[in-house]
C-alpha cells in the first residue's frame, strides 16, 4: 500500500509542479493542465501500487471476475435475468446489465 509519507510527498510534488505550469502556460491552459494532472496522478499511484501488489495490471479482468452483480436484460421484453435465456418469453436476444 501506498503510506502517508509518500502519498504528502506526491501531493506536493503535483502541486509543485501544477503551480510551475500555471507560470509557464497562459491562464486557462495551465490550470486545466493542473486538473488534469491531479486526476491523471493519483490514477498512475494507484495502477503502480496494484502492480506492486498482486501482479496483475489488467482492471478489466478483476471487474469481470466479480460476476455476482452481472444480469443481462432481455431486448424482447426487458425482464431481467441470469442465463442464456429469458425466461418470461424465450429470447436469446439480451445484453448485458451491471
Ligand atoms: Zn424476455
Amino acid at each position: 500500500m501506498i503510506n502517508y509519507k509518500s502519498y504528502l510527498l506526491s501531493i506536493f510534488v503535483s502541486l509543485a509542479i501544477s503551480i510551475g505550469l500555471q507560470m509557464i502556460l497562459p491562464f486557462p491552459f495551465g490550470l486545466i493542465a493542473a486538473l488534469a494532472l491531479f486526476t491523471v496522478y493519483p490514477l498512475i499511484l494507484r495502477s503502480r501500487a496494484m502492480r506492486k501488489m498482486g501482479g496483475s495490471g489488467s482492471v478489466g479482468g478483476g471487474f469481470f471476475g466479480q460476476g455476482q452483480s452481472f444480469k443481462y436484460v432481455c431486448l424482447a421484453c426487458s425482464n431481467r435475468f441470469k442465463g442464456a435465456v429469458c425466461p418470461r418469453c424465450g429470447s436469446k436476444m439480451k445484453k448485458a446489465e451491471f
